[in-house]
């Protein structure tokens, strides 16, 4: 047995494959093929690839105003996302990472459509944020070639991917998809299945508290301005709510309030619940805590 996973474990990624091309799938894809790895991008909408392409362009396109990226890259890093709206395309993927809508139900199908068409030692992902990979693994035939591989927003800039094992994933699984972020220029660290797996698990409390002391009459932005400027964080949490948009903010803290009860409650008239139903939904669509121009 140990031979058997030390072989798969070296298993190389010549070829991913994304599920998803939006925020996150475009930035997955963006991230494998800018490191060398082609990557098959598979949506249900030409506009959504159209989308996810675009975004890879603008990151290169930055990249090449500061200099740091020449017409050569450019050209190599798009030419190694291949969109497609065809499962059959990612027949020959070595590792499938699946980003589509935080649905269980969606991620359920997908991920058994997904085991369909790809080969028998082909790794399978999501990263879901806030799903358990448990309840996930159960639409696959061969679970142990699945794992979560949660990467944060944006993609090409968090360095942290957090690799997800359920109680099915083998040891192999985990060495090769440590090896795939690793590759991809990231830093994997390897948690067990929980609700928020480590950084949401901290990061949920945090928020409730902020919204705690909101609800008792502070102000936002005097609480951001403690927190980056004397406590030295890169921004408070009412900027940072509103990077990761109210939407997303208010599932997860039901998701965690629900799965850690004993560690944190959803709070009547929480201002992130308020902000959502207001559809401040915060940097998406340009009004938060704060008004974007
Ligand atoms: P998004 O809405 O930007 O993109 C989802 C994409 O999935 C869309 O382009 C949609 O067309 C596509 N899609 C829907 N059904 C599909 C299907 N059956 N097959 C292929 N594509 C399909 O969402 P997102 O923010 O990129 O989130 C994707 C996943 O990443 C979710 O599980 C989310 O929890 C997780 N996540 C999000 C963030 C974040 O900050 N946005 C951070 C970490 C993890």
């Amino acid at each position: 047995k140990g031979k058997k996973q030390a072989k798969a474990a070296s298993k190389e990624i010549k070829q991913t494959a994304v599920l998803g091309a939006g925020i996150m799938g475009g930035g997955i894809a963006y991230q494998s093929a800018v490191k060398g790895t082609p990557v098959i991008m598979k949506d249900i909408a030409q506009p959504a690839l159209d989308l996810g392409l675009a975004e890879a362009a603008k990151i290169l396109g930055k990249g090449m105003q500061r200099g740091k990226v020449d017409a050569a890259k450019m050209a190599a890093t798009l030419n190694n996302i291949v969109p497609t709206l065809e499962y059959s395309a990612m027949k020959d993927a070595d590792l499938v990472i699946e980003a589509v809508v935080e649905n269980p139900n969606v991620k359920g199908i997908v991920l058994k459509e997904t085991e369909e068409v790809v080969a028998d030692d082909t790794i399978i992902c999501s990263n879901t944020s806030t799903i358990s990979i448990n309840q996930l693994a159960k639409s696959l035939q061969k679970p142990e070639r699945f794992c979560g591989m949660h990467f944060f927003n944006p993609v090409h800039k968090m360095p942290l991917v957090e690799i997800i094992r359920g109680e099915k994933t083998s040891d192999a699984t985990i060495s090769a998809v440590v090896a795939a972020t690793l590759k991809m220029g990231k830093t994997p660290i390897v948690v067990n299945d929980c609700p928020g797996f480590l950084v949401n698990r901290v990061l949920f409390p945090y928020f409730a508290g902020f919204s705690k002391l909101v609800l008792d009459g502070a102000d936002f932005v005097a609480v951001d301005k403690v927190m980056e400027k004397v406590f030295g964080w890169p921004m408070g949490p009412a900027y940072l709510l509103d990077v990761v948009g109210m939407d997303t903010a208010d599932h997860a803290s039901g998701v965690m309030a629900e799965g850690i009860p004993q560690r944190m409650q959803k709070i009547d008239n929480d201002p992130v619940t308020c902000l959502y139903r207001a559809e401040r939904l915060g940097q998406k669509n340009g009004k938060g805590f704060y008004n974007f121009g």
